[in-house]
């Protein structure tokens, strides 16, 4: 395997020497391609060193193994699902390790009775709501990379995701983490059954603490009723405006998408582009919504009235037409793979914002001579605004980053938040101390200090360094 040839100091050495006494070589990995393709996630890349090597456990045992030598080693652990993540929380640093727990993919329990699955961190999102299905059950929070995101990834991010709008985030399914700490230890938080405040809420900490204070090894979820019936809507508007007026419009109206996302028209004109669809030519602006359970059809109905006084015009979409459209959308995300002259953005506003933020947002890329085009889980009030510019020169690219600093700066005056699902990672350090004031910054260090005082667990990712 030649362990030592990859190995760059006398300390790294003896940590693979270590791993490779403990782990199956088929566990580790020293070899150039595979320390590359472990690397990054698929977030912007502002600083990435290539790990010194990539493990993957199969059990808790295993994990508890590779910090253990990590810390004696003072190596950081970079803990990794499937790398789908956009915020660069997954990218290695400077002599780190990437541990990956996508081997680790059994679903341990799934109980009807009681609604919960249990779940090791590497099962794809998709894999668990197909199991729970034979149930009449189903994982509610479905981030768009549901088919290949794993549960473990999900909840270090806290993903959101469609059904988000009715359903709740990741941490709302949450209800109990088996982590492994700093120094190997096993903690169990939280509890199995849909209440309890026993003691601080740990689980909601570890959820969407991105890797940065233990290594996720077991969760227990929530599931929900898969519905009977769904109905789906698609209704295009003459401008991106109205479509998201409509959704403070179905609020008023008392009706509940499940789903409700909304793409303006350059959004819609690149689908066209890149599937041969013809979203375009039926409006400016497209909010897709769609509605579940032993109501749908009422629901429906009521929200065809609102939208349509809105200027919308509206059709109910049989189920393979709804399919594609939804995967449409899903899909929206993966056109646009960050770079230096394409950057998509995650903020939320309260939904009362959502029509004064997308006017901002167009009139802030033509100030900056910029393009854009929006996706956003309308519901929620999370926008996925994707700045781009034609070209990478020093102009365009310093232009770009004006506009997303302006973007973030809108978002927050609206009272909004930078990042309402992708998390900060390593991509949005640079904006957190915009949102939080240092006080609450040097409280979070202090958190991240009690977990971990040898900063090995992804050291540099989610919480700023002091000044
Ligand atoms: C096409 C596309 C669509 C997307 N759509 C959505 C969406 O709708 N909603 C959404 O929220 N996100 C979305 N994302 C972002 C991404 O899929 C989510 O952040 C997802 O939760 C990441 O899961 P993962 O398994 O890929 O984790 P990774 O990318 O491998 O890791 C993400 C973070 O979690 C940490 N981590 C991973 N596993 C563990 C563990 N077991 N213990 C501790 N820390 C861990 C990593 O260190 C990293 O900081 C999308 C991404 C793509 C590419």
């Amino acid at each position: 395997m030649g362990l030592a040839m990859a190995a760059r100091t006398d300390n790294e050495t003896a940590f693979v020497r270590d791993l490779g006494a403990q782990l199956r070589s088929d566990q580790l990995s020293v070899e150039a391609a595979v320390r590359t393709a472990y690397a990054v996630d698929q977030g912007p890349i502002l600083a990435y060193a290539e790990p010194v090597a990539v493990v993957w456990a199969e059990s808790i045992a295993d994990v508890q193994t590779v910090v253990r030598i990590a810390a004696r080693h003072g190596v950081p652990i970079i803990a990794r699902g499937a790398g789908t993540g956009v915020s660069g929380g997954a990218h290695a640093t400077e002599g780190s390790i990437v541990l990956s727990l996508e081997r680790m993919n059994t679903i341990l329990e799934l109980n009807a009775a009681d609604e919960v699955a249990r779940v090791e961190p590497g099962v794809v999102n998709a894999d668990l709501n197909t199991a729970a299905a034979e149930h009449g059950l189903m994982y509610a929070p479905d981030p768009a990379s549901y088919k290949v995101s794993t549960i473990g990834g999900n909840v270090a991010t806290n993903a959101g995701g469609l059904r988000c709008a009715k359903y709740g985030v990741t941490r709302d399914a949450v209800l109990a983490l088996d982590v492994v700490l700093a120094d190997g230890e096993l903690i169990h938080t939280g509890h199995r059954t849909f209440k309890g405040v026993a003691g601080y809420d740990l689980t909601s900490l570890f959820v969407g603490s991105e890797g940065t204070l233990g290594i996720v090894v077991g969760i227990t979820v929530r599931l929900k009723y898969l519905p009977t019936d769904i109905r789906t809507l698609a209704v295009f508007f003459p401008t991106v405006q109205s479509a998201a007026e409509g959704v403070l419009a179905l609020g008023r109206a008392r009706v509940q998408p499940s789903i409700l996302e909304l793409l303006d028209g350059p959004s819609l004109q690149e689908l066209d582009l890149r599937n041969g669809s013809d979203l375009a030519s039926r409006g400016t602006a497209l909010l897709l919504a769609q509605f579940d359970g032993l109501a749908a059809a009422q629901e429906v109905e009521i929200a065809i009235a609102a939208l349509t006084a809105l200027g919308g015009r509206a059709s109910q979409e049989d189920p393979d037409e709804a399919n594609r459209l939804m995967d449409l959308r899903r899909h929206s995300r993966g056109m646009d793979v960050d770079s230096e002259i394409t950057v998509g953005e995650d903020v939320a506003v309260p939904r009362s914002q959502l029509v004064h933020y997308v006017t901002a947002l167009e009139e802030m890329a033509v100030r900056h001579g910029v393009g854009v085009r929006v996706i956003a889980h309308a519901g929620d009030g999370n926008l996925h605004p994707t700045f781009h510019v034609a070209e990478h020169t020093e102009e365009s690219v310093a232009a770009l980053g004006r506009a997303l600093d302006e973007s973030i700066d809108k978002a927050l005056a609206l009272g909004g938040t930078i990042t309402g699902e992708h998390g900060v990672g390593q991509y949005k350090l640079r904006w957190l101390g915009l949102e939080q004031n240092e006080d609450l910054l040097e409280l979070q260090r202090g958190i991240k200090n009690y977990f971990d005082p040898a900063n090995i667990l992804n050291p540099g990712k989610a919480i700023p360094a002091r000044r």
